[in-house]
């Protein structure tokens, strides 16, 4: 819980009636933006705002206190500066909220005046300008990357529909816009989101219905934050205008944005504008020439629609929580700064497709896999000096940065050469890559900065450094020097006013009693709380304040040392001044190699991460060979799922993978509950897409030809409860969401509906299965309860049976997760024995709990006239019913006395083979429900 602030919000009656009259005359907003109202040294909150916050940040509501009376009650809570930053950050990294800060103009606290006015604002997608809370001066990590996407639909110049979509991201600068045509349920739009990774949407607002609610729903779907923009907004009249200011010039040329190939996209350049508007791009200065646009491909990317990066639990709180603890991306993320965090996270979102591509990548992780030096080096010690260089390029570019910036960039551009020597040092096969990609790029940056190393070395003030005061050199300015003289006498003052003190005091100089000093308060003494009773009842100490780690105070010999050397500084500072706006505008026309710098040392730390992932794992992961895209196989050997292997607890069982063009493209896997199937079929799609990202995978041996796609469907946790129509609903938009499979895909079904498995259910997920065994012919993954699934093998040539072991003992059911070939015949057993042992109550109640069905309702008095699909299930039941009996007569005929257990179970399985041959649905059902008898019983 967090601490409540001291502060008490104390407003005269006049000033709270006048906040109360602003207040409720603000416009409304929705319940996932929250007004935080600055004053000056605490914030408050309001209304829903401050109930919210009570429960977030206090958890408890005795922290709201009322305003006004009557109607005009209002709820406030109170904020520290400490509160507010975390409920910030909370509010726009966690939940994805916006957050508007406003400050009275009027500037007094009790006047009565009121005008507040909105001083800064952010969103998930637009966190500038709370850049600094959120991530600090000392850079952000991944989630620091943000976007902003605007859609709209359109028509094509041929007459089909077509959606545009244009989209900014002020942390990379980039500028992007992609149209394309799309199916009925925008299944390209969706693999778009999940590639560019948006934090919120713009969208025309008004239209709820048709093709527009679907959008909605798709953008929901990927915890995309929505808003609705007017429809006016969505125009390119100004748009060549904007972008003339906005984006940067190649040199010796002006921007002339007419004339991009971009421009053609109209549909998609709407959209852009709406976004520039939306994030106000324009009212910012440092904004200009700053921005690169590019057309998005939709093709260059492997796609994944939302439910697969859910059941691939890609990202932390994207799952179930299916697998456990870890994401791939909390897996995969072992970097050491910002930039590469980020951009392992963009690694994962977008999978590659070009072979080419995909093996340099794999070469740079393998080298760094092979040589335990060069990767340790790395990763323990060099990587962690470089901040976030993306972060420092921008302050540059903005004209915002310090000294101490300068500094940071200085001390990174330092550490170049000793990445230079390790890499050299490297002898492996692929040292010519490693030469291209980083030794040959860093060099040039070495050179580059050669004069802003000069500059700093020159400027800096580097015996203050240790101090952490950052200051021009003294000797740079004779008013400097002058200063510098004058403080450091001071300092030499200060030390003797320590050591009589600690006469004063009974105590050691520097030891029990110390001189320090920071920004806020300047030069103080402190001594450790123990000592605290020395300074008791002496008159000529003040207490500054009392802290954990001891009580700070002073003496009228130090307070006015400190007051004078306080002013020396101010004076330092302000004669530095013009030689500081010299140094940070030199600093400023580093902008551009600071970026491209930025991005070698992420793509090291990715490279770096997934060596050492891939080196550290439980067991070593393997380079897969990678085969072109349409070759068609999928081969994995001892595949382990990687985030479940990496829990603590689990010993997990390798199982195999054969997934070959035109043989076995579709496997079904059934097994008892928690036997291991969705983890298996999860695998596959986890180890394909670790593959298209570069990376090593968890097998013994992988060949893996490209995949267009991963596509997953996946029963929700709690169908149980689900209705029968939900359910269908879910199957029926299944198939045609499939529709954008192709050959080259993977699908991933993990059974949907489970509990319900009705005729229904049955009868879709088999027209499913068959659809996509015989005319999509994608590589297909599919775990199922629906035991009649596996009859479709001798259907269809292509499609396998597998199942998940375990073993039965009289009371007790192991796991043994290994996947066999064939259809799991154990559970059969399990049941066929049970109707053995209690023919009559088993089979009444199992009969009783087909009934319940609807499908079987009354179904045995069918008229004639009835739809053929009851005809056809009444039939079923009735020979369904001939089956029962005539195999529970067989099985009282057993001469059970004269047999052994032996050979019960071999006359059991052969009138078991018999009952199978039959394939009749009813009986299959019965025998499904016989399970869950079976488990009443127990
Ligand atoms: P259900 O039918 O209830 O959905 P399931 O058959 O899909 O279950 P999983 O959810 O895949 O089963 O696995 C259940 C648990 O078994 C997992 O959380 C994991 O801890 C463990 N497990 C799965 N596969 C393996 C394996 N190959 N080796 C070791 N443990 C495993």
């Amino acid at each position: 819980m967090a601490v409540q602030p001291k502060q008490n919000l104390s407003m005269d009656s006049v000033s709270e009636t006048g906040f109360l009259n602003f207040y409720f005359s603000m416009p409304e907003k929705p319940d996932t933006t929250v007004r935080v109202f600055d004053r000056s040294d605490y914030y408050t909150v309001h209304g829903k705002d401050a109930v919210f916050a009570a429960k977030e940040v206090f958890k408890t509501n005795t922290v709201i206190k009322m305003l006004g009376s009557g109607s005009k009650r209002l709820e406030s809570v109170v904020l520290s500066k400490m509160n507010f930053e975390s409920f910030v950050k909370d509010l726009l990294l966690v939940r994805q909220y916006r957050v508007e800060v406003y400050r009275n103009k009027t500037g007094s606290k009790s006047s009565k005046d009121h005008d507040w006015q909105i001083t800064y604002k952010a969103s998930p997608g637009n966190l500038s300008q709370f850049e600094e809370i959120l991530f600090g001066s000392g850079g952000g990590v991944g989630e620091g990357a943000a976007g902003v996407v605007g859609i709209r639909l359109g028509t094509g110049s041929d007459g089909q529909r077509v959606v545009g979509i244009g989209y900014v991201d002020s942390t990379l600068r980039q500028l992007g816009v992609c149209e394309f045509p799309d199916n009925d349920h925008f299944s390209n739009l969706e693999a778009l989101l999940v590639q560019i990774g948006p934090k919120e949407c713009v969208l025309p607002g008004g239209d709820a219905a048709g093709d527009i609610g679907k959008i909605r729903q798709v953008v929901q779907r990927g915890g995309i934050l929505l808003s609705d923009r007017k429809k006016a907004e969505f125009t390119t009249k100004d748009v060549v205008q904007d972008l003339n200011r906005l984006l940067k010039a190649r040199k010796g040329e002006t921007v002339s944005s007419a004339a991009l190939p971009e421009m053609e996209k109209q549909i998609a350049m709407s959209c852009l504008a709406a976004v520039i508007k939306y994030l106000e791009l324009l009212s910012d200065e440092s904004n200009f020439g700053s921005f690169k646009i590019t057309t998005f491909d939709l093709g260059q990317y492997m796609r994944l629609d939302n439910a697969a990066v859910q059941a691939l639990n890609l990202f932390q709180g994207s799952s179930d929580d299916h697998t456990g603890t870890h994401s791939l991306a909390g897996l995969l993320n072992k970097c050491r700064t910002p930039q590469g965090q980020r951009l392992v996270s963009q690694w994962i979102k977008q999978p590659l497709m070009d072979k080419n591509k995909i093996e340099e990548r794999l070469n740079l992780v393998e080298s760094f896999v092979e040589d335990s030096e060069l990767r340790q080096c790395c990763q323990e010690d060099l990587l962690r000096r470089f901040p976030d260089l993306n972060r420092l390029a921008k302050k540059f570019h903005r004209q915002n940065a310090n000294l101490q910036d300068c500094y940071r960039v200085y001390q990174a551009v330092d550490q170049l050469p000793s990445l230079v020597q390790v890499l050299e040092r490297h002898v492996g096969k692929h040292k010519v890559m490693l030469n291209a990609v980083f030794i040959s790029p860093i060099n040039d940056h070495i050179s580059d900065f050669v004069k802003f190393q000069e500059m700093t070395e020159t400027t800096l003030d580097m015996n203050q450094i240790e101090h952490h005061e950052f200051l021009v050199k003294p000797s740079f300015d004779p008013t400097l020097s002058e200063l510098r003289k004058t403080m450091d006498q001071l300092e030499k003052n200060m030390q003797a006013a320590l050591n009589s003190a600690a006469r004063e005091l009974c105590m050691d100089p520097g030891k029990t009693v110390k001189l320090e000093s920071n920004a806020q308060m300047g030069y103080f003494f402190r001594v450790t709380c123990k000592e605290e009773k020395a300074l008791r009842n002496n008159k000529k100490f003040t207490t500054l304040d009392v802290q954990k780690n001891g009580v700070r105070f002073t003496n009228s010999k130090l307070s006015s040392l400190n007051e004078e050397y306080t002013k020396n500084k101010e004076e330092y500072e302000e004669a530095q001044n013009a030689i500081v706006k010299e140094i940070l505008s030199i600093a400023a026309g580093y902008v551009e190699p600071l970026q491209t710098l930025n991005d070698v040392i992420a793509q090291m730390d990715a490279a770096v991460s997934f060596a050492v992932v891939s080196h550290a794992a439980p067991v070593p992961y393997v380079r897969p060979k990678i085969l072109e895209k349409g070759t068609g196989r999928l081969i994995l050997k001892g595949s382990r799922h990687p985030c479940v292997e990496a829990q603590d607890d689990v010993a997990f069982i390798p199982n195999d993978v054969i997934l070959t063009k035109g043989k076995e493209m579709f496997n079904i896997i059934t097994g008892p509950n928690m036997g291991g199937k969705s983890t298996y079929i999860r695998q596959v799609g986890v180890i394909v897409l670790m593959a298209q990202i570069g990376c090593f995978v968890p097998c013994d041996e992988a060949e893996i030809s490209v995949v267009d796609s991963v596509l997953a469907r996946v029963g929700a946790g709690d169908s149980q409860i689900k209705g029968v129509s939900t359910f269908m609903a879910e199957m029926l938009e299944t198939a045609a969401i499939l529709r954008s499979a192709t050959e080259d895909s993977l699908i991933i079904i993990d059974e949907l509906g489970r509990g319900t498995s009705t005729y229904d259910g049955f009868g879709l997920a088999w027209a499913i299965s068959e659809y996509i065994a015989t005319r999509l012919k994608s590589f297909c993954v599919f775990a199922t309860h629906f035991h009649e699934l596996t009859a479709l093998a001798q259907q269809v040539p292509t499609v396998r049976n597998l199942h998940v072991t375990a073993l039965t003992t009289d009371s007790t059911l192991t796991m043994l997760y290994r996947v066999k070939k064939g259809v799991c015949d154990q559970s059969f057993g399990i049941h066929v024995a049970e109707m053995a042992n209690f023919p009559k109550h088993v089979v009444a109640s199992a009969q009783e709990k087909a009934l319940e069905l609807e499908e079987f309702q009354d179904i045995s008095t069918v008229d004639e006239d009835a739809e053929p699909e009851v005809k056809r299930r009444c039939t079923e039941k009735k020979e369904g019913e001939k089956i029962i009996e005539d195999f529970l007569h067989k099985v009282k005929a057993l001469p059970l006395d004269g047999m052994t257990e032996e050979a019960f179970k071999a006359e059991l399985h052969k009138l078991k083979v018999e009952v199978v041959a039959q394939n009749n649905r009813f009986v299959n059902e019965i025998v499904s429900r016989a399970e869950n008898v079976k488990k009443a019983l127990a």
